[in-house]
């Protein structure tokens, strides 16, 4: 837990969230901005800026909650996305994993 950290202040429930999904290790919930309906947001608990501050045996969730999130949502195009560092347009220092599901223009579903 990182005290200044938007992100550990959400997994202490300190600021309000729409959670998705709660384990020891892992935490989903939805993007205050989503860019798309159902955009959410998958983090491991463990406070870490980048991919590669955050050790293996918690990260192992991640992926298999991504995939139940987008089937959740009905989404069977989707974008899966993690930022790292300023450049690469990372702007919350905790890393987090974006679902972000492509709805069927067609459909308007977005
Ligand atoms: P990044 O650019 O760091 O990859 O994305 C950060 C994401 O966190 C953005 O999509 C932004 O909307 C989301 N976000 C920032 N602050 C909050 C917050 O307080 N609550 C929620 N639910 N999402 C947030
Ligand atoms: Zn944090």
């Amino acid at each position: 837990m990182a005290a200044a950290c938007i992100f550990c202040k959400i997994i202490k429930g300190d600021i309000p969230s729409m959670k998705i999904f709660e384990s020891d290790k892992t935490f989903a919930f939805l993007d205050i901005s989503p860019l798309s309906k159902g955009h959410a947001l998958v983090i491991p608990k463990f406070h870490g800026a980048k991919l590669h501050d955050i050790p293996d045996d918690q990260l192992n969730e991640i992926l298999p909650v991504a995939k139940k999130i987008a089937l959740a949502v009905g989404a069977d195009d989707y974008n899966i996305l993690q930022n790292n560092g300023r450049i690469a347009h990372q702007v919350v220092d905790h890393v987090h994993f974006h679902i972000i599901p492509k709805p069927n223009e067609k459909e308007g579903l977005s």
